[in-house]
């Protein structure tokens, strides 16, 4: 099939390929010049794994392509996706300024029956408003499907090309039968595709994400709660995660859920909620749980400080929100960053993949080093925010030696408190004794 993916960022750019890598031809639109000059040239925007080799394998093949030019792409297309931002607002609901304006492109340029696809996460209605928009600007026939994406920053090429579930929201039979079609790649190791109704496919996504934030926030203040009356949440997490019913995945306790995802999502359906007059309340605490668990590792950090952190070195292991991707949006590592220059600390960074959104998004705010252990030295303590790989296991009497105390807080829940404990470090967690 012939598609046009619009928006190629961390979304619209794993579409892109992983569909070209099934034999569709794909061409990527995107506004930001920098962005497709540097695509043409082979080089990549973003940190995903697997992504490049895809990336590179389609290029040469001749079945992906990139520009800036919606309008000469579009006529060619069987199928035109969506997938740029939909950012908060100030009021924390969904700004749709860049999808629907993609919308008025589209509507200017049908050239004859297609299929608008929307994969970005967008408010219940959003499809509407897209039909509308195109249905004022043209008189040729299209249908809109709502295709939310739920691919992992970080596994996102994994996520994409062996999916747990493919939604299509479609309102008949046609454009259901060409998602299908364009899915069919994807199926071979059982029914992935679920099709329902548009209003409830731009539902499943936010609720997936709300979900997801609520299992995050149960955990962490259950973790604070552990630590108060002396239980250890790892040995919860164990003999609650093999429940069936409530199974072992993301029930990790930490430093509170960032990204480009949950902290938008969340409070966009909580908006949504509100505007209809059926307050998801349980939202209202998920939010507020993790606007807490943001700081708890300053928490800590103050408790054996004191409140001055004046003249103090703070080294910070991990800034990306996650590991395996150098997406800072809404990380934690922010939020602690900032408190602790508040209190009057200098700060010290180091993650594998995100130095240069680092620098980008902290500027000047924190001493960036490209050696984990060289940004130790003279510190007074580390800070542990993201669970890279390469920090699970690391070199610990090397650790002691260049921080000028043995002090670890740990945001990940890394390693084991008693063992830190053997090795002279002062160690604390989220949760744990
Ligand atoms: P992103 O910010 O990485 O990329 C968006 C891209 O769209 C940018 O490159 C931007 O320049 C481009 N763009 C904006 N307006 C445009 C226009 N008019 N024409 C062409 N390009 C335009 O965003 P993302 O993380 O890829 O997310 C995209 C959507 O997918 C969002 O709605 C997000 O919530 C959703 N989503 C994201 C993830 C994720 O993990 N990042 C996962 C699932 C769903």
């Amino acid at each position: 099939m012939k598609l046009v993916v619009i928006g190629t960022g961390y979304v619209g750019l794993v579409t892109g390929a992983c569909l070209a890598e099934t034999g569709h031809h794909v061409v990527c639109v995107d506004i930001d010049r920098e962005k497709i000059e540097a695509l043409k040239k082979g080089v990549i925007p973003i940190y995903e794994p697997g992504l490049e080799e895809i990336l590179v394998r389609n290029v040469a093949k001749q079945r992906l392509q990139f520009t800036t030019d919606l309008a000469s792409a579009i006529p060619a297309a069987e199928i035109l996706m969506i997938a740029v931002g939909t950012p908060p607002n100030e009021d924390g609901s969904a700004d749709l300024s860049h999808v629907l304006g993609v919308a008025e492109s589209i509507g200017k340029q049908l050239n004859g029956y297609k299929i608008i696809v929307n994969k970005s996460t967008v408010p219940i209605g959003t499809g509407d408003l897209v039909y509308e928009k195109i249905k004022s600007l043209t008189t040729h026939d299209f249908d809109v499907v709502s295709n939310p994406e739920f691919l992992k920053e970080g596994d996102a090429v994994n996520d994409f090309m062996k999916p747990d579930r493919i939604v299509v929201g479609a309102s008949n039979d046609r454009a259901e039968a060409m998602m299908r079609h364009l899915y069919a790649p994807f199926q071979r190791t059982g029914h992935r595709l679920i099709v329902m109704d548009v209003r409830s496919a731009e539902m499943t996504k936010y609720a997936a994400n709300a979900m997801l934030a609520t299992k995050i926030s149960f955990m962490n203040e259950l973790a604070n709660l552990c630590e108060t009356v002396g239980a250890d949440i790892t040995s919860v997490r164990y003999g609650i995660g093999s429940d069936t019913r409530i199974g072992q995945q993301f029930l990790f306790p930490g430093v509170g859920y960032g990204g480009s995802c949950f902290p938008k999502d969340v409070s966009a359906l909580n908006r949504i909620a509100t505007a209809a007059k059926k307050p998801l309340r349980i939202l209202n605490a998920v939010e507020e749980a993790n606007s807490r668990q943001r700081l708890r590792l300053v928490e800590k950090v103050v408790e054996h400080f004191g409140e001055d952190l004046t003249g103090r070195t703070f080294a910070l292991w991990g800034l990306a929100f996650k590991p395996r991707t150098d997406d800072m949006r809404e990380a934690p590592s922010i939020y602690t960053t900032n408190e602790l220059i508040k209190r009057g600390a200098k700060v010290r960074g180091y993650d594998p993949a995100a130095m240069k959104e680092a620098k980008r998004v902290l500027g000047e705010k924190v001493a960036l080093f490209d050696d984990s252990y060289g940004l130790l030295d003279g510190a007074d303590a580390l800070l542990i925010m993201t669970e890279w790989q390469e920090f699970r296991d690391p070199d610990f009497e090397r650790v002691k030696q260049h921080l000028k105390t043995p002090v670890i807080f740990d945001g990940r829940n890394l390693f084991e408190p008693a063992e830190m404990k053997a090795m002279g470090f002062e160690y604390f967690c989220i949760g744990r004794k």
